[in-house]
């Protein structure tokens, strides 16, 4: 089987048309999104319209949540904060009731399991080791079956892996093997507002037959993207780190 693994598109449609062509031209059999659809950027309706019409199998992010009224806004940051008021407003009521029937995580096809942020904490986020260590003995304790979890939220790639009863983590280069031992975690990078210090859409290629992972970068139409924040009077500064690629 293979699959598409993307997260955290924030309503950028621009970078989600980039990767959903690309995604057709790599013929695969699902799409799995691991959440934050919406929050930031200004097409909250297309970029839910596409991931429903495109049968992308989703769960909710915190932004999705905070955007449908699940989880309290004031959590967040002052800017995600503005672009979060002006997704609620603008976001029509049948992609909110789509979006509110999303699971919080999934395990997928009893092959492995996808969360936003971390598996026991949608919200939380694994930025290093320890995270990850927390996570693998989670996923030891609540999933023994399970040695793969893609997670999303930090919108950076990233690969853990637990061999050797030592944590180790890969961040550089686009092809990896999984080995038939120990746990992985990874991240597939962010499609809408990447932070991997590179400018574009980031997501993976999962082909579970030989566990095969690829890293795929895909440029898309930034200057268009910006130009709408600026339209829809978002905060600049969301427009201006998108050309940062963080
Ligand atoms: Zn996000």
């Amino acid at each position: 089987m293979r699959y598409a693994i993307v997260s955290d598109i924030h309503a950028n449609l621009e970078a989600l048309r980039a990767v959903s062509k690309d995604i057709k031209a790599q013929r695969v059999d699902k799409i799995i999104c691991l959440g934050d659809i919406v929050g930031y950027y200004p097409d909250p309706n297309n970029c839910t319209k596409l991931c429903r019409n495109s049968r992308f199998i989703c769960i909710r992010g915190n932004h999705d949540d905070a955007a449908l009224g699940i989880c309290d806004i004031d959590d967040f940051n002052p800017i995600a904060q503005t672009a979060l008021l002006w997704t609620a407003k603008e976001l029509k009521q049948e992609y909110k009731d789509w979006l509110r029937e999303l699971p919080e995580h999934l395990l997928v096809d009893d092959q492995f399991l996808a969360v936003h942020g971390s598996p026991w904490d949608p919200y939380a986020y694994i930025f290093s080791s320890g995270g990850a260590l927390q996570a693998f003995s989670y996923l030891h304790n609540h999933h023994p079956s399970i040695t793969l979890c893609f997670f999303g939220h930090t919108h950076q790639r990233a690969l853990y892996t637990s061999e050797e009863s030592a944590v180790e983590e890969i961040a550089e280069g686009t092809h990896y093997t999984l080995s038939n031992q120990g746990l992985f975690l990874i991240n597939p990078g962010s499609v809408g507002q990447s932070r991997d210090g590179r400018p574009g859409a980031s997501y993976i290629i999962y082909n579970s037959k030989g566990k095969e992972i690829e890293f795929r970068h895909v440029p898309y139409n930034i200057d268009l993207t910006m130009r709408k924040v600026a339209a829809a009077k978002l905060p600049l500064m969301l427009a201006e780190r998108l050309s940062l690629g963080y």
